[in-house]
C-alpha cells in the first residue's frame, strides 16, 4: 500500500475521454485500490450514467465530490519561498520514504495554515487517520497519513522540516557551515514564542 500520493486532476473525463470545458462540472471518485488510492475524474454524463448509482457501495470507495473545471489561468509566478514548502512536500511524497512521514505531515499542516492546501476528506484506515489535502489552485490531491506524533517528537520533526526547507532534500556539500536561516517553524531555543502546530490564533485583541 502506497500511503502517500499525489494525484493531479484530469483534464478530460476518465471514462469517455472527452475534454473538460472551462467551467464544466465534474465529479471525482476516490477509491482505495489494492496498492494505491485511485482518483477518477468524470464528466456529469458518465457520472450519472455509469457511476452515480451505488457509487459508495463500490469496492474500496472512500469519497466523492463535485468540482468545477477551470482552465488554468495565466497565474503570476509564485514567490520562491511560498513555492518551496509545497515543492518540498511533493518531493517527500514522491520519495515515499517512511522516515519522512512525520515531516510530510508537518509540511501539510503548515501549508494548510497558510491556506495553500485544504483538507478535502479524512478517514481512518487500519486505525490510522488519513488526510486528503487539495491544492486549491491546481486541484491536485495529496494523501497524507497522520503519523500520530507525540509532543516530545514534535521538536525533532520541526527541526528536520526546517533543515529540509533550508537545504533541500539533496543539499550540495558546502565548504563552510552556513548561518541558520529563519523559517516558519518554531525552534527549540525560543520556546517562549512557540506556537502549537495545527492551531492558529485568529481572534484580534479586543479594544
Ligand atoms: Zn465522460
Amino acid at each position: 500500500m502506497n500511503n502517500w500520493n499525489i494525484q493531479s486532476r484530469a483534464h478530460a473525463c476518465q471514462a469517455c475521454e472527452k475534454s473538460f470545458a472551462d467551467k464544466e462540472k465534474y465529479h471525482t471518485v476516490l477509491t482505495d485500490a489494492k496498492s494505491d488510492y485511485t482518483r477518477l475524474d468524470l464528466c456529469v454524463k458518465c457520472w450519472e450514467s455509469q457511476y452515480e448509482d451505488g457509487a459508495n457501495e463500490r469496492k474500496g470507495f472512500i469519497s466523492h465530490w463535485q468540482g468545477i473545471y477551470e482552465q488554468a489561468p495565466e497565474a503570476p509566478p509564485e514567490p520562491i519561498l511560498k513555492a518551496s514548502a509545497e515543492t518540498l512536500l511533493r518531493e517527500l511524497v514522491e520519495l515515499n520514504d517512511p522516515k519522512y512521514a512525520a515531516a510530510s505531515y508537518i509540511l501539510a499542516v503548515m501549508l494548510e495554515r497558510k491556506r495553500q492546501l485544504r483538507v478535502k476528506e479524512q478517514f481512518k484506515r487500519d486505525g490510522q487517520r488519513i488526510f486528503i489535502y487539495e491544492q486549491p489552485k491546481t486541484f491536485d490531491i495529496f494523501t497524507i497519513p497522520d503519523p500520530d506524533l507525540q509532543l516530545n517528537e514534535l521538536d525533532e520533526v520541526q527541526h528536520l522540516v526546517a533543515r529540509l526547507l533550508e537545504h533541500g532534500l539533496n543539499p550540495l556539500p558546502s565548504a563552510a557551515p552556513e548561518e541558520a536561516v529563519v523559517v516558519d517553524v518554531s525552534e527549540e531555543s525560543d520556546a517562549a514564542d512557540e506556537e502549537p502546530v495545527g492551531e492558529e490564533e485568529t481572534e484580534p485583541a479586543q479594544s
